[in-house]
């Protein structure tokens, strides 16, 4: 007998993950087939970054039409793409700045965590239940102990407060404080809502106090909440904001935005990058960002939002469902996610359980109407399949 694509995978990849669910091997919209050729919907879209599905026809030929006319050049050059990008970025936030492009959530992360250090001050606060990346600085920022533990000492002066208190804040924060980062709904924790008001709360905190408010949409950026931005309807003008995840649709890439002044922390030589602001990365985030306007997709986004929430909140064993958009987190009555997750995979659809009791959907954008439909009929059987009872 020969080795399963498992066996193989856990004989030659760095157990980093835990064995993987399935092995996939095709893609078509918000639909993937695994080995077996069994089909699934697609309700986590690659953690929130196959925004356009798998493989749209608009992505895979700007990938191609970039690939075969000029794939990459060092930063010693620029390319188009790499510049359009980058002005219909700063174009979509509505305030001048300047951006510097990588190639994850992590890194575009450390690349601001960077810029605030140009500022003459260290300190940073973050709120608890926070994620902002594994790489050591994005690890300094990010709260939970499992990760940090086993890689201390990180960069130090980073103070936590409890996400959503904004008094919490309004004491963490001093004349020395160089950044505050938040998340405008946390992702990773299971999809956490602040109280209205709260980054409006930590603009003024942080203008009173001269440090930079510094917003990680790594996850809820580009349309994932039904606006180009979660932050948007805050109405607050950030100085940093970081992108990934849905950016490329599937293709690496991470951004840093600094707004006005920070825009040019970064002087030549504090930082850099082999990959970052490859030609055909950015010409996927142009493509990603040109079928969401085309095709409305941030209506969709919201619409389709409400119907999963409202339709999986009507039963009983749903105490909580959050969230704005197709970024999607709700509480079960029991400690059943996995069980949940799994019952889901069986029935085919995709999901995600990123805490023992919270399931999160961050599917793609251009999710179809009989999916969610196909889902939602679905929702009460695997529940019960997971052996999830009613609240008593
Ligand atoms: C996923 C995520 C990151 C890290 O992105 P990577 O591409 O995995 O490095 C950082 N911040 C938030 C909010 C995220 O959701």
């Amino acid at each position: 007998m020969s080795a399963t694509w498992s066996e193989r995978y856990a004989a030659s990849l760095m157990n980093t993950f835990g064995p993987p669910k399935l092995v996939l091997t095709r893609g078509e919209g918000a639909h993937v087939w695994d080995e077996n050729g069994k089909e699934y919907v697609d309700l986590l879209g690659g953690i929130a970054v196959n925004a356009l599905g798998h493989g749209h026809p608009a992505l895979v030929e700007a990938v191609s039409d970039q690939l075969s006319t000029l794939g990459h050049v060092s930063n010693f050059f620029a390319s188009q793409p790499q510049i359009e990008l980058a002005e219909k970025l700063l174009a979509l936030v509505g305030e001048p700045g300047k951006v510097f492009f990588s190639n994850s959530g992590t890194e575009a992360n450390e690349a601001a965590f960077k810029l605030t250090r140009r500022t003459g001050r260290t300190h940073v606060v973050v709120a608890e239940n926070s994620f902002h990346g594994r790489t050591m600085g994005a690890l300094a920022l990010t709260s939970k102990e499992a990760y940090r533990a086993p890689f201390e000492p990180l960069p130090g002066n980073v103070t936590f407060v409890p996400y959503g208190d904004s008094e919490a804040l309004a004491a963490a924060v001093t004349d020395e404080t160089a950044a505050v980062l938040l998340e405008p709904l946390q992702g990773e924790a299971g999809v956490n809502v602040p109280p209205d008001g709260y980054l409006a709360r930590a603009r003024e905190i942080t203008s009173e106090h001269g440090a930079l408010l510094w917003l990680d949409e790594i996850q809820t950026g580009i349309a994932r909440t039904g606006a180009w931005f979660a932050h948007t309807e805050s109405g607050v003008t950030p100085d940093v904001i970081t992108l990934a995840k849905g950016l490329g649709g599937g293709i690496p890439i991470g951004a840093t935005i600094a707004l006005g002044a920070a825009g040019d922390l970064l002087e030549p030589g504090n930082h850099g990058t082999t990959f970052g602001g490859n030609p055909v990365a950015t010409a996927a985030a142009l493509a990603v960002l040109h079928v969401i306007e085309q095709d409305d997709l941030l209506a969709r986004a919201s619409s389709l939002g409400n119907r999963l929430r409202d339709g999986m909140a009507a039963d009983p064993r749903v105490t909580d469902v959050r969230g704005r958009g197709l970024l999607i987190g709700l509480d079960l009555s029991a400690d059943a996610s996995a069980e949940v997750t799994a019952a889901a995979l069986e029935q085919g659809f995709i999901i995600n359980n990123p805490t023992p009791n919270r399931i999160r959907l961050a599917p793609p954008l251009v999710l179809g109407d009989a999916d969610v439909e196909a889902f939602l009929a679905a929702w009460p059987a695997i529940l019960d399949r997971a052996g999830v009872e009613p609240p008593s």
